[in-house]
């Protein structure tokens, strides 16, 4: 690595651990850049200041000499406002610029929709131009000027647009070197072309070369034309998504034509928040070699869900945004086979409302089989992580994922379908050879799922063997300096370019 002193690189990103969150987007927004800053980069990040965002609690101030900053857009103006915090780490001091402006994010309460009808909020569309272009003022503001602004999902679609369209105002600017990173295909800020009016952008950006997919505009399509560089969360999905119309949702043609700008790197995982070694929400702390002690985290599982039957049976955990792409299906509609089995399983997860019906129709059904908690609760994350003998990741389709990362290096046995990030991380165990970490079935079906859940069960019988698996998951490194460093590289080649 050369240089990595001067390399400045302003993180833009929708949600950040552990301010604001709804996805894995914002576990990697705090992770990557504290781990940038540990390998010698200057890293600052700017997320909107959210209503939700507690500002006593996190310390957060107003950077005085950076409020009601003017911003036109179309023919209409706005001001936003800065305020300051750090990112908590005992090692590193990471700068975060909170963009604040009150009808757009201030006066929510929520980050995207409405959370009792679930309903997007309708104005997404300006809300996350504002805050796109608002990242081209904070920098002529700001007194700093980035090597690299790194852009994250459809939410900062559009700063690489409104850097192309205004770099006259600022020609400092045309120096610096954009990345967008895509972490999900399925989410895009596709929108009807009225959105088009508020935006601002030069007509020379409004056809199907530019921001136009499909003859509706696309946030996600006008990052990856005008960003230098666009990268998704593994090299399993990066070739997924240009190989097949559904799971790029319409954008494989495009990324086939830019695959020369466009790569796959893996997350790691915050080994500060997750470490069976040092996990604060769990009751019995443990590693590899003390591996028997992770049973006391499981009785304090089943005791939370009042699950029946003996210690010895296996526990399933699933942690999960219960949308269509995580394969809520398939564990829903196979659930009444799945009771006859000789296994417990918790569920956590929110989502769409369909599958909350359809769990806790099940959980009223088989209340000491399956334990269910419908809503966000990191602390039941972890103990779930550290007192499941098995995690299920039934995916349609996986960008990267971090629980079944997460669940490996807790010792918790992934069973995953093989697609995107799962298909990099969990490698099935062979019993002769002794290797592989996990349990993998290929087809989207509910009798794979199935059978791969009975191969497991039968191998955890035999505990030499499953300890086996469980320190072959434990002693591979997932932390985030070796996906860290190949940010780095990335970053460096991009200014090479
Ligand atoms: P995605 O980003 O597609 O939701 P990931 O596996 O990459 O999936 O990341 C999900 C993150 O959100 C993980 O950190 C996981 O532990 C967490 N998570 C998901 N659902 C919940 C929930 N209901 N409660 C607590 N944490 C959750």
């Amino acid at each position: 690595m050369t240089n990595n002193k001067q390399l400045k690189v302003l993180f833009v990103t929708p949600e950040l651990v552990p301010f604001v969150k709804v996805g894995g987007v914002a576990d990697v927004s705090s992770a990557l850049p504290k781990m940038l800053a540990e390998l010698g980069c200057e890293v600052r990040v700017v997320v909107p200041k959210y209503g939700a965002v507690d500002n006593r609690k996190f310390k957060i101030h107003d950077v005085v000499r950076l409020k009601d900053i003017p911003i036109t857009i179309g023919d209409k103006d706005y001001t936003f406002s800065l305020k300051s915090s750090f990112l908590p780490s005992p090692k590193v001091r990471v700068q975060i610029y909170f963009l604040d402006n009150e009808l757009y994010f201030g006066s929510r309460k929520s980050i995207y929709g409405d959370a009792l009808s679930g309903e997007d909020y309708p104005d997404n569309d300006m809300r996350f131009a504002f805050f796109s272009h608002a990242i081209f003022e904070l920098i002529e503001k700001l007194g700093w000027q980035p090597d690299i602004i790194h852009c994250n999902d459809w939410q900062t679609g559009l700063v690489p647009a409104y850097f192309k369209a205004l770099k006259k105002r600022n020609p400092a600017s045309e120096t610096i070197k954009i990345l967008y990173t895509i972490h999900n295909f399925s989410n895009q800020g596709i929108f009807g072309k009225g959105t088009l009016k508020g935006l601002g952008l030069p007509d020379s950006m409004i056809n199907e070369n530019g921001i136009l997919h499909g003859n509706k505009v696309n946030y996600m399509k006008a990052g990856i034309q005008f960003a230098d560089f666009v990268n998704t969360v593994s090299p399993g999905y990066a070739k997924e998504v240009m190989a097949n119309k559904v799971i790029s949702s319409g954008l494989d043609e495009l990324l086939k034509k830019k695959k020369k700008k466009f790569a796959g790197l893996i997350n790691g995982i915050d080994e500060s928040d997750w470490n069976p070694k040092t996990d604060k929400f769990i009751p019995k702390r443990y590693v590899l070699k003390s591996i028997d002690e992770k049973l006391e985290n499981k009785k304090a599982l089943i005791e939370r869900f009042d699950l029946e039957g003996d210690l010895n049976e296996p526990v399933i955990g699933i942690i999960s945004r219960l949308t269509e792409e995580k394969g809520i299906d398939l564990f829903v509609d196979s659930f009444d086979k799945l009771a006859k089995m000789k296994v417990k399983f918790v569920v956590l997860g929110a989502g769409q409302k369909i599958y909350h019906t359809k769990l806790e129709k099940l959980h009223k059904q088989y209340p000491h089989k399956l334990g269910l908690l419908l809503g966000f609760d990191n602390e039941l994350a972890h103990l779930i992580e550290a007192g499941a003998d098995m995690l299920l990741m039934p995916s349609k389709y996986e960008p990267c994922g971090l629980n079944q990362m997460y669940s490996l290096v807790y010792g918790t046995i992934p069973i995953v379908r093989k697609t995107g990030g799962l298909a990099d991380t969990v490698s099935q165990f062979d019993s002769a050879k002794g290797t592989g970490n996990g349990f993998v079935f290929e087809k989207y079906t509910a009798g794979d799922m199935i059978k791969s859940i009975t191969s497991a069960m039968k191998i955890f019988e035999d505990k030499g063997t499953w300890n086996k698996i469980i320190a072959n998951g434990m002693q591979s490194d997932f932390s985030w300096k070796s996906s860290a460093r190949g940010y780095v590289e990335l970053y460096q080649n991009i200014l090479n370019q």
